[in-house]
């Protein structure tokens, strides 16, 4: 009994942590696929870094700049540059370098952030940004749930880690972009949609990150049901089109 109770308070704080990132770092604030209710906005503004231990701001920048530079030596997460297994260490370092070039006022970070009318995480300024995991370690113990929500918390660094990594190495591909993103199945199941990075970055402003009938996006599930609730809008005409006549499956590109 006890184990079902960790299970299910590390799998609440999983979700809420990749539905934050996915649904509001991601959809709604880096490529405005969809809008959030204000309130919901000021909260993930405001509360996103408690959840996740991230920065709303350095992720949205971060992640415009791998998306402008993909598997160039400017991403700054590529497993063409780093590997599979280097992924770890090269977001972290790349995380820390945004934020740096943020707090210095860098234009070569900020602009990327033009459109956004949030500072830094106050967390961050004031070089708290530890205090988020205390306080899920310090929730952890308080209920005696082992672990649960630190581990939920903590988790984003493994999502990034495979989305970043699997995601732009192990996979198909339906749309033969510049890059070498790839659609992996078991990184979408874990990660919400996050998997299909090759249909995303084909169709970057479409909320729904799946595209033929057997590849499932619950991230965007998520952004339908809370779109039911009036938490979000949709913007369905950036929803990607129809499928080309034949789909793009080539192996993974030669980088050497
Ligand atoms: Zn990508
Ligand atoms: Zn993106």
């Amino acid at each position: 009994m006890y184990i079902v109770l960790c299970a299910v308070v590390f799998t609440v704080a999983y979700l809420l942590n990749i539905l934050t990132v996915s649904v509001g770092y991601h959809r709604a604030f880096a490529h405005q696929a969809v809008t959030l209710h204000p309130l919901l906005r000021r909260l993930v503004i405001g509360g996103g870094n408690w959840v996740t231990g991230l920065d709303p701001k350095a992720w949205i920048v971060m992640h415009r700049m791998h998306h402008e530079y993909s598997d160039t030596p400017l991403d700054p997460h590529s497993p063409v540059n780093v590997g599979i297994l280097g992924m770890g260490l090269e977001q972290l370092r790349s995380y820390k370098r945004v934020i740096i070039g943020l707090l210095k006022k860098d234009p070569a970070y900020t602009r990327y952030a033009r459109d956004l009318d949030f500072p830094v995480n106050v967390l961050i300024r004031r070089k708290l940004w530890y205090l988020p995991y205390l306080v899920h370690a310090f929730v952890a113990l308080a209920l005696a749930v082992w672990v649960g929500p630190l581990l939920g918390m903590m988790s984003h660094a493994i999502q990034g880690g495979l989305v970043n990594s699997l995601g732009h190495a192990v996979g198909g591909r339906n749309f033969d972009t510049d890059d070498n993103s790839r659609n992996n199945h078991l990184v979408a199941w874990l990660i919400l949609g996050e998997g299909f990075q090759n249909n995303h970055h084909r169709y970057p402003a479409s909320a729904k990150f799946s595209f033929r009938r057997h590849e499932i996006d619950l991230g965007y599930c998520a952004c339908v049901s809370m779109e039911w609730l009036g938490w979000l809008e949709i913007h369905r005409n950036a929803l990607i089109p129809r499928p080309p006549a034949r789909a793009v499956w080539s192996l993974m590109r030669d980088t050497a």
